[in-house]
């Protein structure tokens, strides 16, 4: 039977609880246990398809198609693990659940209610089909918060259910430092814990973050006020890179804290993996600089799992990626002067759209290395028709303009649910022998993920690939154009998915490693040059 890690967090939000439940699952990892992961969400939204990337940032995809919170790129990226639907619970899902089953006949006249109907809808998706020796699950939101009430009321009971020697649980809270007295406050940590003790869970293990290691002292107040031995009191001091995180609990022997708990043997992990990451954050490489030309930048976590799948391809390609943010909305060619590559990134809707064409263009014409993720693949596709194939009002359907539309919907991507009509996870791709996509993947069959509702129309293929633009990807059936490259150019693709959701810390993904070392080359060039 697995044994369940529970995450919750308290005080304020945004304490990092998912890159601290990667990081536990890491550790489990690392001494040859298998984990997965889940994150439970207790807002209403039945999934985050429909949240805006300015109020919530990235909305990840799964393989199989759904859209869900961004936590759950850290565990795929720091566990090397698949997530899917089931790995990422709203409460809005649980509650359509229950309704629909309610509407359904299936509760056989009872009165519904939160407990039990609820509660054990949700230890239904706690306890789902797991094979591992551990599930670590995310709490979202704060303890405290109303809609979150019922979440630790049903981690309470399945505590109790599948016994509580089976199950640890982990709280973050926040520690204050109070300049004017020079003090690092442990109250509100004190009343966080006891707001969870107040809904029947007792925290296992704390990690507090703070702005500085915790003393001994500290450590022992907190453990006497919140009822736990001072050893199993953790500092979570903020890093440079959320990948020194797993080393920072290896340090604070927070494996031995989970080991004695569950009653594991001892153990010593292997933690290569971030110790390379860790020497490569701090050796003194060459410096490649990328303009990311896009629209969601006031948003921290908007372009997430695109600024990490920049981050391990700089890992790979053994230099430092300067990323710099180029507002699509106020474009200005200039900005683009001095970068040795240019993406143009996944987008929705027409602001900034003629910013982004006219990146495309600039790459185009300058030869400086191009990538296209989705919406920069349609860009790219749009500047190839107006300016070299001649179709001058060339655009995209979705953008309400009149205009000839070189991307179009595709009457067939239906769903019934909210999300409707876009394309949404993997689909497998074949590519064209002979190109630089085949260059790149090292085979001619792939898996990327999609999130887009607009497709390529592929009856142009014969006359942009007369002009120079070759279809190197399709679709099975060969009606969904998948990637565009360019004959005459040092480098230039894009792909109609999002490669960045499959890139992984330890290897890259083949596209963002060829393209960075493409501007790797480009930058040397231009050093010569000078
Ligand atoms: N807005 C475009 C579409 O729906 C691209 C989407 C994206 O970049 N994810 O097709």
């Amino acid at each position: 039977m697995a044994k369940y890690i529970f995450i919750t967090g308290g005080v304020v939000s945004s304490l990092g609880k998912g890159v601290a439940a990667a990081s536990c699952g890491a550790l489990l990892q690392s001494r040859g246990y298998s984990v997965h992961a889940r994150k439970f969400d207790p807002y209403l939204n039945i999934d985050p398809g429909t949240m805006s990337p300015f109020q919530h940032g990235e909305v990840y995809v799964t393989n199989d198609g759904f859209e869900t919170d961004l936590d759950l790129g850290y565990y795929e990226r720091f566990l090397g693990i698949q997530m899917s639907r089931n790995d990422s619970v709203s409460g809005g899902r649980i509650y359509w659940d229950v309704l629909n089953a309610e509407r359904r006949g299936d509760y056989l006249g009872a009165t519904v209610q939160m407990i039990p109907h609820v509660s054990n809808k949700l230890k239904e998706y706690i306890g789902a089909n797991t094979d591992t020796d551990f599930v670590v699950c995310e709490v979202g939101g704060t303890v405290g918060d109303i809609e979150g009430k019922i979440f630790l009321e049903s981690i309470r009971q399945f505590a109790n259910d599948v016994g509580r020697q089976n199950v640890m649980f982990i709280h973050l809270t926040l520690a204050p430092y109070l300049e004017t007295s020079g003090e690092l406050k442990t109250k509100p940590t004190q009343m966080s814990v006891r707001e969870l003790l107040e809904n029947g869970i007792q925290a296992d293990m704390l990690i507090v973050r703070t702005p500085r290691m915790l003393t001994a002292d500290e450590k022992a107040k907190i453990g006497m006020f919140c009822n736990l031995p001072a050893k199993n009191v953790i500092s979570g001091i903020d890093v440079d890179n959320i990948y020194k995180i797993p080393l920072a609990y290896e340090a604070q022997h927070v494996f031995d804290i989970m080991a004695q708990h569950f009653g594991l043997p001892n153990a010593t992990g292997n933690m290569d993996k971030f110790h390379k990451i860790e020497n490569y954050l701090s050796a003194d490489l060459p410096v490649v600089n990328i303009g990311v030309v896009g629209k969601y930048f006031d948003v921290p976590d908007a372009y997430k799992s695109l600024n990490e799948a920049l981050f391990h391809a700089g890992i790979q390609n053994n230099v430092h990626v300067k990323i710099h943010k180029i507002n699509a909305e106020q474009f200005n060619p200039d900005a683009l002067s001095g970068v040795d590559g240019i993406l143009v990134p996944g987008g929705f809707g027409t602001r900034g759209i003629e910013g982004k064409i006219a990146a495309a263009t600039y790459a185009r014409e300058k030869c400086v290395p191009y990538m296209g993720i989705c919406l920069g693949m349609q860009v790219a596709v749009i500047d190839f028709a107006r300016n070299v194939v001649g179709i001058s009002d060339a655009g995209s359907a979705e953008f309400g303009k009149a205009c000839t539309p070189v991307i179009n919907i595709m009457a067939d991507h239906d769903s019934a649910d909210m999300g409707g009509t876009l394309r949404l996870g993997a689909y497998p791709c074949m590519i064209k022998p002979g190109t630089l996509a085949e260059k790149i993947y090292g085979t001619q069959q792939i898996s990327e993920r999609h999130r887009h509702r607009y497709e390529m129309d592929v009856s142009l293929s014969d006359e942009f690939e007369k002009c120079g633009m070759i279809i190197s990807g399709l679709s099975p059936d060969g009606r969904l154009p998948e990637i565009v490259e360019l004959k005459n150019h040092p480098f230039f693709i894009a792909g109609q998915f999002h490669p960045e959701f499959q890139s992984s810390p330890y290897k890259g993904h083949p596209m963002f490693n060829a393209f960075i070392a493409a501007a790797v080359k480009n930058s040397l060039c231009a050093k010569n040059k000078v």
